[in-house]
């Protein structure tokens, strides 16, 4: 196995990991955790966003597994990314999938995200 491959893996398994922690604040809520474990289903979801990060960089520092993006080309596509999400999520709310008060109310955490 080259080593590209073997990060690779690592990057589907944290992946997996995020998945998980992700389904488990669905199913539980952000705020409950596992009753053996110290941490919330929110922190978890944060670890796990750092470990797929961490093997992002390990991915992406080697320019023999991929050619990393500038700066300015990551944020590019980070902020491209994040106008497409909040496009889509005004297309729920008309949808009526998604509730209107959990984006746009000044209270919810969900707005100051909006507002950037
Ligand atoms: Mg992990």
């Amino acid at each position: 196995m080259k080593k590209a491959e073997h990060l690779l893996i690592c990057l589907t398994e944290e992946c997996a990991e995020l998945q998980q922690a992700i389904s488990k604040a669905l199913r539980f809520g952000l705020d409950d955790g596992n009753p053996n474990g110290t941490t919330t289903n929110a922190q978890d979801i944060i670890r796990e966003c750092l470990d797929v990060t961490a093997l992002i960089e390990l991915i992406t520092d080697d320019e023999a597994i991929v050619e990393s993006p500038s700066t300015e080309e990551a944020f590019k596509a980070i902020k491209e990314k994040k106008e497409k999400v909040k496009k889509y999520m005004d297309y729920a709310i008309k949808r009526g999938t998604l509730e209107r008060e959990y984006v746009y109310d000044d209270s919810d955490s969900f707005a100051d995200w909006e507002k950037g």
